[in-house]
């Protein structure tokens, strides 16, 4: 069943988050991530997909391996970063090829050392158009059941100066063709039904499933906060920092994740996507506390 499919179903979804693995060593962290994770029953995993050449073919690979086990589906992420419209093409072919029938459709972060995002040439500029081409690659190979999923972003969306280009694109998205949307992530259960009552007030129908970080080390914490632009709440980080170690550390952690998760369920959310930094503990922990298995 396709990610579209399911959340027409309306039971809410559980599912998790990895990145490729970059070393032998991470390879088999993965692998052994993956096994754990496979026993909560998860309705789909998402495969991130990087800059460089060498991350995206790790990526094809995980994407490929799960998509021919038949135990979970993938949800290949996809970007517009670095890559002519052909190379894209291809990519999107071989994954069609594989059975692969679930698309994240970004525009991507630009590669590391580069401060601006700048297209390819040849390239796609933004995550509509790869929207708009994945449905067009699709229908050339007869393929009508493509689920094609976009990022949208709680945290940026109360920012006054961003709310409406901010739903414009996610509106764009839309139109295109996009069937769900998973979120960035944030602390706020306000931020979330605040983006989700304004886009349903825009005409925007499509689920919006709340990504959610356990954070286990307060470094872990402020690296988040680097890399996303949200800021870690306080209160997590004071209890990240008070925890004497490890074990308490990520219970604080799991349990920050845990509130947040439940209000979500409780707002409406279709489903909670975990972010896993590829290592199950924290993830099963969080999942033992939600009431979706
Ligand atoms: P877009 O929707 O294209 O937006 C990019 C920028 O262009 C925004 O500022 C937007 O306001 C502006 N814009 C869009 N359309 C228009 C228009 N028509 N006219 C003018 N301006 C416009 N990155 C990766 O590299 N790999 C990943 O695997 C990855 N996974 C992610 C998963 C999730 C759930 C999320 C939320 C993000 C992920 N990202 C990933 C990061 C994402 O690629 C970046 O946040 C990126 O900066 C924005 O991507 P987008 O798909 O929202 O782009």
């Amino acid at each position: 069943m396709t990610i579209r499919e399911l959340l027409s179903a309306r039971k809410p979804t559980l599912s998790y988050e990895l990145f490729p693995p970059r070393t032998p060593a991470a390879e088999s962290t993965l692998e052994a991530t993956m096994r754990m994770l496979v026993d909560t029953d998860p309705d789909f995993i998402s495969i991130t997909y990087g800059a460089a050449g060498a991350t995206r073919d790790t990526s094809r690979g995980v994407v490929q391996k799960l998509a021919s086990s038949h135990t979970i589906p993938p949800l290949a992420h996809l970007t517009c970063v670095d890559q002519s419209r052909d190379e894209v093409i291809q990519v999107i072919e071989e994954y069609l090829e594989e059975g692969v029938l679930d698309f994240l459709a970004l525009r991507g972060d630009p590669p590391a050392g580069q401060a601006d995002w700048q297209p390819h040439p040849d390239g796609l500029r933004y995550a509509h158009e790869l929207v708009t081409l994945l449905r067009q690659v699709a229908h050339a190979h007869g393929i009508d059941n493509l689920s094609i999923g976009v990022a949208a972003f709680p945290a940026q969306h109360v920012l006054p100066q961003w709310r409406d280009q901010g739903l414009q694109v996610l509106r764009s998205k839309q139109d295109a063709g996009a069937d769900f949307a998973i979120t960035q992530v944030f602390y706020d259960i306000g931020h979330y039904t605040s983006l989700v009552e304004d886009a349903r007030a825009e005409g925007i129908t499509i689920p919006i499933i709340p990504e959610v970080m356990p954070l286990v080390t307060a470094q872990r914490a402020h690296r988040a906060a680097q890399i996303t632009g949200v800021a870690t709440p306080a209160e997590i980080i004071a209890d990240l920092e008070a925890a004497e170690d490890n074990a308490t550390a990520r219970a604080a952690g799991v349990a920050h994740a845990a509130r947040l998760s439940c209000g979500l369920l409780d707002a409406g959310a279709p489903g909670i996507h975990v972010i896993t930094f590829n290592k199950h503990e924290a993830a099963m922990d969080l999942v033992t506390e939600l009431p979706l298995r």
